[in-house]
């Protein structure tokens, strides 16, 4: 039986890079990462902090032709509704950066990550799914789909939502759906997004068009299921035409490329995110509609935690009560996370007039208090960073009346 230290249940892209983070800070790695079934046509933004994560990995030169900078983000309320917010306009250079992040392509994240684990001398890569998990007092025991056997001191759960490493650590999930799905799609424009993402509040849910590098965007457009399935149904013209519509031309005239797919929409947040000797990181431990870009970046936290964890210790032997220690520290921001998607998901889909205005509200106080502005931003690009200034904030706040 092979014995590695660590074991990476799982090849989507937390699966990948916790791996490689993990082998770079110097353990041996077993990743089990059996070949996707379906392509990824999506793109994801990574927010600042993420991006000099991927650096720091090396990714960025592999990645970043195939990237666009997000200097400029905008909410436009796109309802119909009585209570509607003004638009709430975001500019990275408020905050003294170039760019809040960058919208990479997951085909290409994906491709760079499974060439830099095979030069990683630290990881073994596995390519049949991890069918049986045990966990022993010392290790934890794996038995995979060609029978091979291996054994790791800790093994991390990165197989998605439907986990089994999950399962074996007797972790129970709270889990809910929305009557909502997630059209995903790439599209070319006559008018250059000059790197700004609009993402319009509608009826349904979120309508986000994302640069992409030259005169593309990625667009993320969340309807009801019914009206996935019609707007999948029609010819990629009038596709153009209705995300043309939708955006009210402001990137001209629209063309659709091939590929365009649907993500029915539900959260997931488990009851604990490590137990003994196993840890749950990206959708095996949390997973949200796609609003304000926040999963593989909350995923991407996971792994900086369990690096700080298991790659920095002293002793090299892990100790085991590792998963119940990344529990704790990872409490907090997962479940503020998963919670305040859910409310903004929800205030969105309301047709309660008091809670379209305290939505409304809220975009109007961001719109017209730019110190308060100023926090969000610097909170979005880096959790904790805005939250330390909050205290010269109300002080500038209450100077400034
Ligand atoms: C429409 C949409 C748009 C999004 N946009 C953004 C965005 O802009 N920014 C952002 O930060 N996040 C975004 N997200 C979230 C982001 O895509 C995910 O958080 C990210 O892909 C991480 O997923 P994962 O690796 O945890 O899970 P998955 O991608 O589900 O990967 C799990 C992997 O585990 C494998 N697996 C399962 N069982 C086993 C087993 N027994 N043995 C071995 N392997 C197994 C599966 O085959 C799969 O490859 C978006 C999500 C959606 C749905």
């Amino acid at each position: 039986m092979e014995k590695f230290e660590i074991a990476v249940v799982g090849g989507g892209l937390a699966g990948f890079i916790a791996a490689l983070a993990l082998a770079r800070a110097g353990r041996s790695v077993a990743l089990i990462a059996p070949d996707p079934e379906k392509s990824d046509f999506r793109t994801t933004a990574l927010m600042d902090q993420s991006v000099r994560f991927m650096e720091r990995l090396g990714l960025w030169e592999r990645v970043s032709p195939d990237a666009a900078g997000l200097a400029t983000m905008q909410i436009i309320d796109g309802t119909e509704r009585l209570i509607r917010a003004p638009i709430a306009k975001f500019r990275s250079s408020d905050i003294g950066i170039p760019a809040f992040g960058y919208n990479f392509v997951n085909a290409t994240l994906l491709a760079a990550l499974a060439d830099a684990v095979a030069a990683e001398p630290n990881i073994t890569r596995f390519t049949s799914a991890a069918e049986t998990v045990s966990p022993q007092t010392d290790a934890v025991r794996l038995t995979l789909g060609d029978g091979k056997e291996i054994e790791a001191a800790f093994v991390v759960g990165a197989d998605g939502r439907r986990s089994k490493v999950r399962d074996a650590a007797g972790i129970t999930i709270r889990t809910w759906a929305y009557p909502q799905t997630a059209l995903v799609l790439n599209f070319a424009h006559t008018i250059p997004h000059e790197n700004t993402s609009t993402e319009f509040h509608t009826e349904t849910g979120p309508f986000t068009q994302v640069p992409l590098p030259g005169d593309r965007s990625s667009l993320v457009w969340v309807v009801r299921p019914e009206q996935a399935e019609a707007l999948l149904a029609l010819s990629p013209d009038a596709l153009s035409t209705r995300v043309e519509a939708r955006m009210q031309s402001m990137l001209g005239k629209v063309t659709v490329e091939p590929g365009v797919q649907a993500w029915p929409l539900s959260s997931l947040v488990a009851n604990h995110f490590g137990k003994g000797r196993i840890a749950l990181i990206g959708e095996a431990a949390h997973a949200f509609p796609p609003i304000g870009a926040q999963g593989l970046n909350l995923s991407l936290r996971d792994i900086i935690a369990l690096v700080d964890l298991l790659g920095t210790v002293p002793e090299r032997s892990i100790p085991g009560d590792a998963g119940d220690r990344f529990d704790r520290r990872r409490r907090a921001d997962v479940w503020s996370r998963t919670y305040s998607v859910d409310l903004l998901n929800r205030s969105l889909l309301s047709a309660f007039l008091p809670v379209q205005m305290v939505r409304a509200a809220g975009l109007h106080l961001l719109s017209a208090v730019s110190p308060l502005r100023n926090m969000l931003m610097r909170e979005g690009v880096e959790p904790g960073r805005g939250f330390r200034a909050l205290p010269s904030i109300l002080k500038d706040v209450v100077l400034r009346r």
